[in-house]
């Protein structure tokens, strides 16, 4: 018995990285995966490679701010797997720079992918769920939703994210909807390579992590694996902090 067994999710940026990871473990816990992203050559492998393990799943390109490719997935999830009952919303792109350093083409950027494709995703996979009896939808801030940071637009970003995981809580618990959102810390994929090949760098962002290291991308999987199951069926507009402790406070030396 999987986990998921009966589910049909859809995991946006599911190529590499976080969305990857997470598309894995939902078709080893027996969902139907359908795996979007505008990168189509790793896209298709990692379908590729989860169908060679045994599992269920598709890729299709999917940019999270176009409305039509949001049709189309949707519309695929129904009609090659009869419905859709889980989405995970985590696409996402990081731009560093303070106020002054942002430019208007960054901040846009930023807040179309990280926040309108939420939007979106959320928006055309409600009446989906609706129909299929209820759902789970899982929303990927990040521990710069939760505090300041350098990172003006991507902060801001993901803040947006936290508190539209809340007003999708409220409106949709009623249809069986429930909408959580997921914090992770530092993980270990191509979005954080720059930093965590840097040896100071990546030392300067442990020295703040209780744990005292980095995560891998499976530790978050495991974690949005729980808010997709129905063991989570009275989870709704929670925030799942992964960070090793990293916004608990100043680690203890
Ligand atoms: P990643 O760069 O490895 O993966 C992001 C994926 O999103 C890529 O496959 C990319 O092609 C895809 N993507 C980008 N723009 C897209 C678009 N317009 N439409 C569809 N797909 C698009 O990074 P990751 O670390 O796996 O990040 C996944 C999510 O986790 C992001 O939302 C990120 O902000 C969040 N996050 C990551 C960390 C971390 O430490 N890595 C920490 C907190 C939050």
């Amino acid at each position: 018995m999987g986990r998921l067994d009966g589910k049909v999710a859809l995991v946006s940026g599911a190529a590499r990285g976080l969305g990857a990871a997470e598309a894995r473990l939902f078709a080893q816990e027996g969902a139907k995966v359908i795996l979007g992203d505008v990168l189509e050559v790793e896209g298709r492998r990692t379908a590729a490679e989860i169908g060679e393990a045994g599992g269920q799943a598709v890729f299709l390109k999917l940019d999270v701010t176009k409305e039509e490719d949001w049709k189309r997935a949707v519309d695929l999830a129904v009609s090659r797997f009869g419905k859709l009952t889980t989405l995970v919303n985590n696409a996402g792109i990081l731009r560093r720079g303070n106020v002054e350093e942002t430019s208007v083409e960054q901040w846009d950027l930023v807040m179309d992918i990280n926040v309108k494709g939420v939007f979106l995703g959320t928006k055309y996979a409600i009446p989906a769920m609706r129909k299929a009896g209820g759902g789970s939808i899982i929303n990927t801030s990040s521990v710069a939703g939760l505090r300041g940071g350098g990172a003006t637009a991507y902060t801001t970003s993901k803040g947006a994210v936290r508190l539209l995981t809340k007003a999708t809580a409220v409106q949709y618990g009623k249809d069986g909807i429930r909408c959580n959102s997921i914090h992770p810390g530092v993980i270990d994929t191509d979005m954080l390579a720059d930093a965590l090949n840097d040896p100071e760098r990546r030392a300067a962002l442990v020295s703040g992590i209780a744990l005292g290291r980095v995560a891998m991308p499976e530790e978050v999987a495991t974690c949005v694996l729980f808010l997709a199951s129905d063991e989570s069926s009275y989870v709704t507009g929670s925030e799942l902090v992964v960070d090793g402790g990293m916004t608990a406070g100043t680690p203890a030396r």
